[in-house]
């Protein structure tokens, strides 16, 4: 057995075992597998090998489709035959919301490069003749897609990791794991120890058991999950005597159930409401090739769906139910990347989908383990998109949501209702009082719009009756329902219109806690920040300066609002969403030598935004400091006393209106707030939410992560020159940045007005083309009230990026015309963040 390694891959499922084959395919062939058991012999072998290509996440989208393209290949390298059925793969649709749906969805595989078709109800009948057509609106359909047998893909890919030099130890179990003072790990097992520079965790349904070993508290919990095979049916016999194709996989997706060929007979899967979280414990010693007991009676609404849709399926007898576990995490989506707080520990765990993702997961966390960089963005994926909040009792909740809403129609606007609300500001219950309508990032509870007093939608308005999985009508706390999700405008388009006008006009209040905030204080501050970030790091005391993290190949990491708060003191805001994630690579980069020191003061500190041309006023009467844009201009901050309570004001926002962040300790919040509402009250002071927030930052031309912003665009090409300074000779990814300008950018970011809109906006993922040919794709977009135009934010390659080219936008499979304009369509001089 070796006893050192460059790299130990714990599992061997088709996670593992391709994250080993990708290694060993990038060179790094000194690389080792550990199985406790049989290769396959966790999720893998009972899956039921379908390929899905169909995700609205890119991260997840472009993985699966890398896979879709491997997997056909590996016969020709290894001589093994993985069984690719390449079947094809129809998604039913009979409701309006569903076909928005695909009708998005396309807009995504377009700029990913899936190949999708519509097909009318008379086309799928004639593909899947068995099936009832008659109620259905239409169907999409990937020809590249199909099935697979997951046994012997795994047994492809541990052929070809062989024969290019890694080795696979089976029937040997990981015990322990250590890392030494000079980074080593040490991984312990039942035949002896090995010593590593890297460790990957593929163990399905044992993560959080081996991240424990670790001290990791990993967000993987599964979810039990069933799928029924039945006898022989003489009408499939009969196609197959008469050499007619299979009839591909099919997916009732407002039924929430899977369906393909299966040796003769039929396969049924459905994800049903109320499937258990199960192996809370960690997997057995002995559960090897383990299924549960079958639960057909959770079953019986999709089994009547299913009838009802391919009426062959109840003709027939059932052979056997496959129950097992499928690992999961909240959203549903894998966790691929970087261990938090951990040097070189890597995750390739949480997979539901695993055995489409698998060839992807492996080809990019090989790449970010020799290269230091995925080649993909993977923010979708990120193992840090999940906080120390998500504990055993919050995935249980989460995950089982997650299997249960796998089919549910992905709204964009969508928020989920399990395991809320969990993080609660202090002024969550001033804030519900006033009619705050809230959606959870990260698990904290954020106002996203208000509702009036009393305001709550009709049964007519819901229209409840329109699929098995009719889940758009959320209901957290008891609340009443007062949104109805959409890809369009939907009831609330209005209600954060009037938003977006007060702020303009008056002046509105805002929660902001949710902010990922740090301290970074010690006598190497400033120059490790400066070796670190785009942007000059602020000389001054009380000046705050915007400043970005780039990826050693000069793309965009993570964005900081860095303030200059004291000496050697500088206070660092980012995105809530991305705290795990942007902190994770602050304390990684810290310097050994103790001159940097580290404080997250997400917690301790909330953040109240007002903001609006009355906000001064506002300010003014609670506090002694000189406002004045001379004593206190644009892009400053200081500390001041908002009656008895002291707080940081920081004169920046995200709404491009006057206004102040008022970064306070966490315990005075609502001391402040009933200031800020008392002093207010002349000026007619509102709340506003997250929603008007995102429709005037895009007014603004303001660009986030992971959309405009991402580690696969350079940082120039996302126009984020003034933020780059390359009066600094080093700071990280400079160098690469440059290199890529000099090759020539490949995309550039522009301002788009979209012409002829009346009820859907651009969402962000649309293509776009000139002439016919796609040239890029949109990243944010909506309706902007205080400009009156529909905008989108959007990449395109360089030549179709002067202002003035008229390009072309398909929202919802509609063309619409969209043009060129100038950045900062709200006030593109600033002068009300500067008035
Ligand atoms: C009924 C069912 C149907 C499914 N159908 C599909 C489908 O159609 N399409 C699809 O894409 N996905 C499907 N899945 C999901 C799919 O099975 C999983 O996503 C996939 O198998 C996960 O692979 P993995 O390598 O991550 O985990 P596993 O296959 O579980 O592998 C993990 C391995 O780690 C080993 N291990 C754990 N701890 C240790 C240790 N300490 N030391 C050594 N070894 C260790 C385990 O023994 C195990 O072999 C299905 C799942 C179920 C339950």
């Amino acid at each position: 057995m070796h006893t050192t390694a460059r790299v130990v891959v714990i599992g061997g499922g088709v996670v593992g075992v391709s994250t080993l084959y990708h290694l060993a395919k990038l060179g790094w062939t000194d690389v080792v597998l550990i199985e406790r058991k049989e290769l396959t012999s966790g999720s893998t072998w009972h899956a039921a090998g379908l390929l899905p290509l169909f995700n609205l996440s890119y991260s997840a989208g472009k993985l699966h489709q890398y896979s879709v393209d491997l997997y056909p290949q590996l016969e020709a390298e290894t001589e093994l035959n993985v069984g690719f059925s390449n079947v094809s793969n129809i998604r039913l649709a009979n409701s309006k919301d569903r076909w928005d749906e695909y009708r998005y969805y396309a807009g995504v595989a377009k700029t990913i490069g899936v190949d999708v078709e519509f097909l009318t109800p008379a086309e799928v009948k004639e593909i899947w003749p068995l099936a009832e057509t008659h109620d259905l609106i239409g169907a999409i359909r990937h020809p590249a897609d199909g099935y697979i047998q997951p046994a012997d893909l795994t047994q492809a890919l541990a052929k070809g990791a062989r024969q290019r030099g890694a080795t696979i130890y089976r029937n040997t179990t990981v015990t322990g794991i250590t890392q030494k003072v000079n980074g080593e790990w040490v991984v312990a097992t039942d035949k002896g120890d090995i010593t590593c520079e890297h460790v990957v965790s593929a163990t399905g349904s044992f993560a959080r058991q081996t991240g424990a070993m670790v001290g990791l508290d990993i967000p993987v919990v599964p979810v039990e999950h069933q799928y029924i095979v039945t006898e022989q049916h003489p009408l499939i016999m009969e196609r197959k005597k008469q050499g007619l194709p299979e009839m591909g996989v099919l997916r009732e997706s407002d039924a929430s159930w899977y369906m393909r060929e299966e040796a003769g007979g039929l396969l049924l899967g459905p994800y049903e409401v109320g499937a258990p979280a199960c192996y809370l414990d960690s997997p057995a010693a002995n559960s090897e090739y383990e299924l549960f007991p079958d639960a057909l009676e959770r079953l019986e609404p999709y089994i009547l769906s299913a009838i009802a849709r391919v009426p062959a399926f109840g003709e027939v007898g059932v052979k056997k139910v496959y129950n097992g576990a499928i690992a999961y995490t909240p959203d549903g989506s894998p966790i691929v990347g970087p261990a938090w707080d951990k040097k070189n520990f890597w995750l390739n765990e949480g997979h539901s989908f695993g055995i489409t993702a698998a060839g992807g997961a492996g080809w990019q966390l090989a790449n970010w383990i020799v290269e230091g960089e995925p080649s993909i963005d993977m923010m979708g994926v990120d193992p840090r998109r999940f906080g120390d909040y998500a504990g055993e009792g919050y995935l249980v909740q989460k995950n089982e949501e997650a299997y249960a809403k796998v089919f549910t129609v992905h709204y964009p606007d969508e928020e989920r209702e399990a395991a809320r609300p969990l993080r609660q500001t202090p002024c969550y219950s001033r804030m519900k009082d006033l009619g705050a309508v809230f959606g959870s990032v990260f698990g904290w509870e954020r106002p996203n719009w208000f509702a009036p007093q009393g305001y709550e939608l009709t049964d007519a308005d819901l229209d409840r009756a329109d699929t098995i999985l009719n889940h758009n009508h959320p209901t957290v706390d008891g609340e009443p329902i007062r949104e109805k999700w959409s890809f369009r405008r939907s009831n609330y388009f209005e209600f954060v219109g009037q938003e977006c006008r007060h702020v303009t006009e008056k002046v509105g209040i805002q929660d902001m806690s949710a902010f990922a905030k740090c301290l970074i204080t010690g006598p190497g501050a400033e120059d490790w920040l400066n070796g670190l970030l785009s942007n000059v790091v602020p000389k001054k005391i009380g000046k705050l300066s915007l400043s970005y993290l780039l990826t050693k190949d000069g793309g965009v990491r993570a964005e900081f609002t860095v303030y200059k708060k004291g000496p050697q003191a500088y206070y660092l805001v980012s995105a809530g969403a991305l705290e795990r994630h942007d902190q994770d690579y602050l304390v990684k980069a810290l310097p050994t030598d103790g001159s940097v020191r580290f404080e997250r003061l997400t917690t301790s500190h909330g953040v109240l935004v007002l903001a609006g041309p009355r906000s001064r006023d506002v300010l003014a009467k609670l506090t002694r400091t000189d406002l004045s844009n001379a004593a206190f201009p644009w892009l400053t901050g200081q500390s001041i006393s908002i009656g008895a309570a002291k707080v940081d004001a920081l004169r920046v926002n995200f709404i491009g209106e006057l206004g102040w962040e008022i970064h306070h300790p966490i315990e005075m919040q609502n001391y402040i707030f009933d200031k800020l509402m008392a002093a207010g009250a002349e000026f007619d002071i509102k709340p506003f939410g997250i929603r008007a927030m995102t429709l005037m930052a895009l007014e603004k031309s303001y660009k986030l992560i992971p959309r405009e912003l991402s580690t696969e665009y350079a940082a120039y090409e996302s126009g984020l020159d003034r933020f780059i300074s390359l009066k600094k000779p080093a700071f990280h990814g400079r160098d690469a940045l440059l290199a890529r300008k000099e090759a020539g950018l490949k995309w550039q970011f522009v301002t788009l007005e979209v012409f002829g809109v009346t009820d859907a906006d651009a969402r962000g993922s649309e293509p776009i083309y000139r002439d016919g040919a796609l040239v890029g794709r949109a990243t944010s977009g909506g309706y902007g009230w205080r400009t009156g135009k529909s905008l989108a934010l959007a990449m395109v390659a360089p030549e179709h990026a002067t202002v003035g080219t008229e390009l072309e936008i398909v929202i919802l499979g509609e063309a619409h015309k969209a043009v060129v304009i100038p950045e900062s369509p709200f006030d593109p001089e600033n002068n009300a963040l500067r008035s």
